[in-house]
This record gives C-alpha cells, sequence and structure tokens, in this order.
C-alpha cells in the first residue's frame, strides 16, 4: 500500500506541461501542508508517551504480588500484571493441586497458556489469585469490575464479595454476563488477597480479559461516572446526528451521503450502548448475554462497509467502488455468521474480520490522503476526522499495552470524527441552500422577463386583431362595391350599348320568363317585331352616324308607347326592335302596335330617300297565344316575324297580326 501510495504521489508531482507545472506547485504545496501536519501529531504522540513516562509510573503486578506500598494514589490503578492462576477443569487438563499454578497476564484470556504441559483451551474454569499491599493510611477502597470471560466469584481474603453470571466448572451449569460492577472493599488493613474464580463454556475465549480499577472508593466512583457521563454524552450526540441525517435524507431523496452517515451513527451509538459500561442493560433489561454479543459484533461488521460506503460516496474519484461491492459482501457473510451461529463460533469470526478492517482503514487512509493532496473540497476535514480515530485506535492499543496512561479513547476519535462529517455534511447543505437562493432570483428574472415579453406580445396580438376587424370591414365594402359592379356589369350585358334599351340576351331571357309564366297562369303572351322601312336607303342618305342617331329616336319612341310594368322593348336586331307584352291579348297587342306605329311616324323624322312615306316609319308583326308544354317561345317570334313579312309584303307602314291557335 505504502509503495503504491508514493509512486501515486511521485506521479502527481512530476510536471509535464505548463498546466501541469502550476498544479504541480500547489500539490507541492499541499504535499507540505500534509507532512507538517503529520509531524505536529507525531510530535504530539511522542510528547504524550514521554510525559507518561515522567509521570508517576504505575506498578504492574509480578508473580501475583502488587506491591502499591511506595505508590501515591492519584486516580484509580489497574491490577494488571501476573496473577497466580490455577485451572480447575478436570475434564481438560489433567487434576489440579493448589500447588499447580502458573503466572497468567492479566487482562487477557487464559487460552494458550501451557499448563502442566497442554496449551489450556478457551473452555474451561481456573482461579486467579493477586495479593496486593497497600500503604498504611485510613481509606476505604474499591474495586471496578468491567467485563469477565464470561462469569466469576470475586472473594477478598476468602470472602464472596459478589459474582456475576454463575460460575462452575460443569460445562452445563456455567452461566455467562456481562455487567460491569463496583465492589465496595471498606477501609482497609496493609494487604489484601484477591480470588476471582472464573468459568466459561459458551465463549471462544475465556479468563479476565479486561482490566479490573482499583483505588479509593471516591476516585473509582468519580472514574465510573467520568465512564458513564463520557458514554452517555456519546450515545446521545450520535443518536441524535444519525437521527438528524435520516430525517434530512428522507426530505431529500438525493441525500444519500446523509442516509449512509445517518446508518453509521445509529451503528455507532448502538455500539456504545453494548460496550463500556453496557446501557444497553437499562434500556433492554432482559436482553441476553448471546443477544448482547450479536448486536455488539453486528454494529462492528455492519459499521465498517457502511462507513466506507459514505466515505467513497464523498471521493469517488480516490476510492474504489468494486472495493466496496467487495466489502459490503465479506460484511454479508459475517453478519449471516453472527445471526445464525452461536457465540462460540462468531466470537472467533472477529480474529478474520480485524485484518480486513486494518485493511480498509489503511485503503481509506490512502485514498483520503489523495483527495488531500489533489484538493479535494472536504478532503481536510474528513482527513483530519479519519486520523483522530486512527491515532485514538492507536492510543488504545498503546493504553492497553502499559506503554501510555492516556486511558481509552477511541469513542472520543470517534466522535471528533462524526462532528467533523456532521459539519461537512451542513456545510455543503448550506452551498446547495444559497445555491437555491441564486437559482430562485435568476429564475424570478427569468419569469419577470417573460411576463413582459407575453404582455409585449399580448398587445401586438390585440394590434393584429384590431386590423384584422378593419380588414374584414374592408373586405366586406369591396365585397358590397364588387357586388354592385357585378350587378351593373350583369345590367350592361343585357342592355344595348346604342340605344339604351334591352338587347337580345335580355329580350331572350324576358322571353322565357314570361312564357313560363304565363303557361302556368294559362294567360295570353303577345310579341311585337318593328322593322323600320327602307333603312339602307336611310344610311345611304343621311349616312352611318345619322342612321345611328335616328335608331336611337326610334328605340326611344317605342319604349314610350308602352307603360305597363311587365312589359319589354328590346333592341332584336340591326333596325329592328320587339315588344314582349304578358297578359296582352292579340286585340290589346294589336292596339300596342298600332301605336308605336303611330308615334314614329309621329315624329316626323326625315326621310326623303323613302318610297313609302317623307320621314321615317316602321312596319309592324304581332303575334299573341296561350303557352302550353308543347311549343317553344320561338314558335311566337317566328309568327310575328311571319306577320311582319306581311306588313312589308303589303306596302310597310302598317301593322299584321298573326293569330296562332
Ligand atoms: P325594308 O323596308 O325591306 O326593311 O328595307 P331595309 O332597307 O330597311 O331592309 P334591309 O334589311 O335590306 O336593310 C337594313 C339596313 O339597316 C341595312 C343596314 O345598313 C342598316 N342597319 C342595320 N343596323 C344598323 C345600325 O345599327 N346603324 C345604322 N346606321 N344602320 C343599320
Ligand atoms: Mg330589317
Ligand atoms: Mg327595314
Amino acid at each position: 500500500m505504502i509503495p503504491v501510495l508514493l509512486a501515486r504521489i511521485f506521479a502527481l508531482l512530476k510536471p509535464e506541461n505548463r498546466d501541469d507545472l502550476r498544479r504541480g506547485h500547489t500539490i507541492k504545496k499541499r504535499l507540505w501542508a500534509f507532512t507538517k501536519s503529520g509531524l505536529v501529531l507525531i510530535l504530539l504522540a511522542l510528547l504524550s508517551v514521554s510525559c507518561s513516562n515522567n509521570a508517576n509510573k504505575k506498578p504492574i503486578a509480578q508473580n501475583g504480588i502488587l506491591d502499591l506500598r511506595d505508590y501515591k494514589f492519584a486516580g484509580h490503578i489497574r491490577l494488571d500484571g501476573e496473577w497466580r492462576f490455577f485451572w480447575r477443569d478436570t475434564s481438560s487438563v489433567g487434576i489440579s493441586s493448589s500447588d499447580d499454578h502458573i503466572n497468567i497476564d492479566v487482562p487477557r484470556s487464559w487460552k494458550g497458556y501451557r499448563y502442566k504441559g497442554s496449551k489450556l483451551p478457551g473452555h474451561g474454569a481456573g482461579s486467579y489469585f493477586l495479593t496486593i499491599l497497600i500503604p498504611e493510611r485510613s481509606a476505604s477502597y474499591a474495586l471496578k469490575f468491567a467485563t469477565a470471560g464470561t462469569a466469576y466469584n470475586l472473594f477478598v481474603n476468602d470472602d464472596l464479595m459478589g459474582s456475576v453470571g454463575i460460575y462452575s466448572t460443569d460445562p452445563g451449569l456455567s452461566r455467562p454476563l456481562y455487567e460491569p460492577k463496583i465492589y465496595n472493599l471498606g477501609p482497609l488493613s496493609n494487604q489484601l488477597t484477591l480470588r476471582i474464580d472464573v468459568s466459561n463454556y459458551d465463549h471462544r475465549l475465556g479468563g479476565l480479559w479486561e482490566s479490573i480499577s482499583f483505588g479509593s472508593t471516591e476516585d473509582i466512583y468519580q472514574y465510573r461516572e467520568k465512564q458513564v457521563a463520557m458514554a452517555l454524552f456519546m450515545f446521545g450526540t450520535i443518536f441524535v446526528m444519525g437521527i438528524y441525517h435520516l430525517g434530512i435524507f428522507s426530505l431529500s431523496t438525493r441525500g444519500k451521503a446523509a442516509l449512509y452517515f445517518g446508518i453509521f451513527c445509529l451503528i455507532i451509538g448502538l455500539r456504545t450502548l453494548t460496550t463500556g459500561e453496557i446501557f444497553i442493560h437499562q434500556i433492554w433489561p432482559s436482553i441476553s448475554w448471546e443477544m448482547l454479543l450479536k448486536i455488539e459484533y453486528l454494529t462492528f461488521y455492519t459499521g465498517i462497509p457502511i462507513f466506507y460506503l459514505f466515505v467513497r460516496l464523498q471521493f469517488p474519484d480516490e476510492l474504489n467502488e468494486r472495493i466496496g461491492h467487495v466489502m459490503v459482501g465479506i460484511s454479508a457473510l459475517f453478519v449471516l455468521l453472527v445471526l445464525f451461529t452461536k457465540v462460540d463460533t462468531f466470537s472467533s469470526s472477529l480474529t478474520y474480520f480485524q485484518p480486513l478492517s486494518l485493511l480498509a482503514m489503511l485503503y481509506v487512509i490512502y485514498g483520503l490522503v489523495l483527495a488531500f493532496i489533489r484538493g479535494e473540497e472536504g478532503s481536510t476535514m474528513v482527513l483530519f476526522g479519519f486520523l483522530s480515530i486512527v491515532i485514538t485506535f492507536i492510543n488504545d492499543i498503546l493504553y492497553v499495552a502499559n506503554v501510555v496512561h492516556t486511558g481509552h479513547l477511541i469513542s472520543l476519535g470517534l466522535l471528533i470524527f462524526i462532528l467533523t462529517q456532521a459539519f461537512l455534511i451542513s456545510i455543503r447543505f448550506s452551498k446547495a441552500f444559497t445555491t437555491i437562493e441564486l437559482q430562485r432570483t435568476k429564475l424570478e428574472r427569468t419569469n419577470t422577463a417573460y411576463q413582459s415579453e407575453i404582455e409585449s406580445r399580448k398587445s401586438a396580438e390585440m394590434e393584429v386583431l384590431r386590423h384584422k376587424d378593419h380588414l374584414e370591414e374592408l373586405v366586406e365594402d369591396r365585397t358590397a362595391e364588387l357586388q354592385v359592379a357585378n350587378e351593373r356589369l350583369k345590367e350592361l350585358s343585357r342592355v344595348d350599348g346604342l340605344t339604351g334599351i334591352a338587347n337580345r340576351r335580355r329580350l331572350d331571357e324576358e322571353l322565357d320568363r314570361e312564357w313560363k309564366r304565363m303557361l302556368r297562369e294559362k294567360r295570353p303572351l303577345s310579341v311585337v317585331l318593328c322593322d323600320i322601312d327602307h333603312f339602307k336607303l336611310y344610311n345611304d342618305t343621311y349616312g352611318h352616324q345619322g342612321g345611328d342617331e335616328s335608331l336611337i329616336q326610334v328605340a326611344t319612341a317605342i319604349k314610350d308607347s308602352v307603360n305597363r310594368p311587365g312589359d319589354l322593348t328590346a333592341r332584336y336586331g340591326g333596325e329592328e326592335f320587339c315588344l314582349i307584352l304578358p297578359e296582352t291579348s292579340g286585340l290589346g297587342a294589336m292596339q300596342i302596335a298600332e301605336l308605336v306605329r303611330k308615334n314614329v311616324s309621329g315624329m316626323n323624322l326625315e326621310h326623303k330617300s323613302s318610297p313609302v312615306a317623307d320621314m321615317v316609319t316602321l312596319s309592324l308583326g304581332v303575334a299573341t297565344l296561350i303557352p302550353d308544354l308543347g311549343s317553344q317561345p320561338s314558335v311566337l317570334l317566328e309568327a310575328a316575324d311571319r306577320a311582319l313579312y306581311q306588313a312589308k309584303g303589303s306596302g310597310r307602314n302598317r301593322v299584321e297580326q298573326n293569330l296562332i291557335e
């Protein structure tokens, strides 16, 4: 791991172009900062070790005797060192007599010690003996027990002081229990002998595996109070933090980091309940020893992968995703082991999980250092928090090894880590809020812009609508004008250009209509054809212009001769005119024709070359019939034409009639 780390750092430091040069410069700066802070931490550690060495050196038990006569009591002392040990389990290792003892280290399991030529197993029972020589003083003393593996009876100067669980050399009777306890010894003379009978048939390891504290009653209680206060403070802080972050996650679906962190906090919080003063007994008094251990192991086996997932989420470029999956997989196997096997089995799994978790820790440090060197956001904070765990973890190892006298600090390290994480997450959230605020302002501005755009578009639309209305009006006007013009055109198309009376087309239309009307009403319809006599001669005499003028006068005279609304005067062609007289009998038509003839000749239009008279005269043919389905209007015109021909033939300037049956 370390060579890889160094190789990565050197690779980063090697500048290849100008940009890299600048980047290399900042990397160098960060690396220097990292080295500095590392040096400061190492110095601090050395200082604490040397300080503790200079302090009142704590005595250690030797050969079953702890001599405290020269020791100035400052707080409690741990009864660590060599205790005399007698094996009681007759089934496993020989028969013991009162002289068959070995020296055994406390705190530690008896497992693996050589006893009468063979190694002691984890299961069994034994008696621990320690004689404590105390200074002459009138103080009352107390003992503080954490947990022992896994049941014991305590004797002080051969008096039974108390017990935890049920001690027995019979595997069927021994009952395990974890219960931290204080034993009040009262005032003591210059010496006391402790005898602790320990039996274990339930855990992989047996024996006094945790330090027993000894001191004045006051100091011991103070020590416990401090432990309790610390544990409760830890639990409260971490638990609330867990709930808070789960709340954040439930409100925002994207806060996966908050989810992992919340779960991690709850796991660590639960763990603080199952270790140290084991407060879970207060919350859940009936919890079995086995269940307690299961919870303790589960918090460890699930805490590590959740922790990794959480850190990886923040530094995805530095920490591998697949390693996370592998960790989750491995942890799941260990979790299953805890869930489905007995304490004896799963407690041995710890030996395999610990190195794995150590590897994971080293890998996380590697990733965090990489992130720190690259200057990733928040990496300083996370690295600081994580190093506080590592340093307190190392401190605890040194403390247990009696190198330093600082006490167990891992909880503090965890707390620092959790606080830095919480701080980081809150920084990220506040940043998110700032971004939201900025975007809101931007959005508002955009909205206002859109609003005015909409307004201007609306007014433009109104303008268009107004124009449209105007346009419609215009179109209506034009259409009306066009209609008028059309009507006019239509009229013009049915009016004779020279004389201003109806033309041949109008004549045909009217004749057709009147024919049908008279057919329906069975009434007589008459037509009168008028032809100017010797008009060719007139033209020859007075010129074509003169002819035209006379045509106009004749047309007017003919028109003025009829006055019934249904009557029509039309130019039939050339110098011929035609009258349509609906509801007019043959007699009536004759009278009108005669009137027309008289009115025209009565104008006295000079016609010198006419062989008939000195003035312009007309010959007229009249035809009358009641229309029937079997005939056509043309029959009437043909009949009138025949009558006209007769009038011409019999001398002109006269009216002839053709009566059709
Ligand atoms: P009739 O008594 O047998 O009817 O003799 P007419 O000369 O009137 O008969 P005809 O049909 O032979 O001649 C008609 C003449 O009318 C021929 C033409 O010069 C003249 N005419 C026809 N239309 C017009 C016109 O619009 N203007 C003028 N000035 N003359 C016309
Ligand atoms: Mg003619
Ligand atoms: Mg004529």
